[in-house]
């Protein structure tokens, strides 16, 4: 009789560094790949980045939902809650940094959401594409809708935000039954920061 290993415990998990060659990683690359993009993993570079174009100072980043604060889909947990949100708010505050240090060597950097790679892989491929200058070479299905619609929006207009910290249990999920309180957002576009309840119900957007 084989015995399983038992699986890893949230903390085991989250206690990890970054986690390399996540599935929606490894599709995003194939897909890359495909599209005829040659690219370097985890070249040395800030942050090292998930996917590096060398020639064209582009780097793509997959980010996962629970790990960078998607503001669609975090969900907090019940227990130990300091040390992960002091883990969410840290790990928030190094993608920052190490973008802005890849803006100041001349790279560009796109972030992209582990649910973007899964829910429409064709439109996240257009967006590496359409940045190295390349049209896409799959006839574009019509417009898959995107998940829920976001329920915030940043006063300049950017939905691109990132979930900080929040406050109380829950999921973020629009559909989740439960969710938290309130939520400390930063724009990724603009820096700006918000203090925000989070709305229960159907999802809305919120005035800046
Ligand atoms: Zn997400
Ligand atoms: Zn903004």
């Amino acid at each position: 009789m084989t015995r399983r290993r038992a699986p890893m415990t949230r903390s085991q998990q989250m206690a990890r560094v970054r986690q390399r060659d996540t599935k929606p990683e490894l599709q995003l690359r194939k897909a890359l790949w495909a599209a005829g993009c040659r690219y370097r993993k985890q070249a040395a570079l800030p942050g090292r980045p998930d996917i590096a174009f060398i020639g064209a100072r582009l780097a793509v980043f997959v980010d996962g939902c629970f790990w960078h604060g998607c503001p669609r889909h975090y969900s907090s947990s019940a227990t130990n809650r300091p040390f992960w949100i002091e883990k969410l708010r840290g790990n928030t505050e190094r993608d920052h940094r190490q973008d802005a240090e890849l803006r100041a060597l001349g790279w560009r950097v796109i972030r992209v959401w582990e649910c973007e790679v899964k829910q429409d892989l064709a439109r996240a491929v257009s967006w590496v594409l359409e940045a190295l200058g390349k049209t896409p070479t799959t006839v574009s299905e019509p417009p898959v809708p995107y998940g829920p619609p976001l329920w915030f929006t940043c006063s300049c207009g950017s939905t691109d935000v990132v979930v900080q910290s929040v406050t109380g249990p829950g999921s973020l999920n629009i559909r989740a039954k439960r969710r938290p309180e309130g939520a400390t957002l930063r724009c990724r576009h603009c820096d700006t920061r918000y203090e925000r309840p989070v709305h229960h119900g159907a999802a809305s957007t919120l005035p800046g």
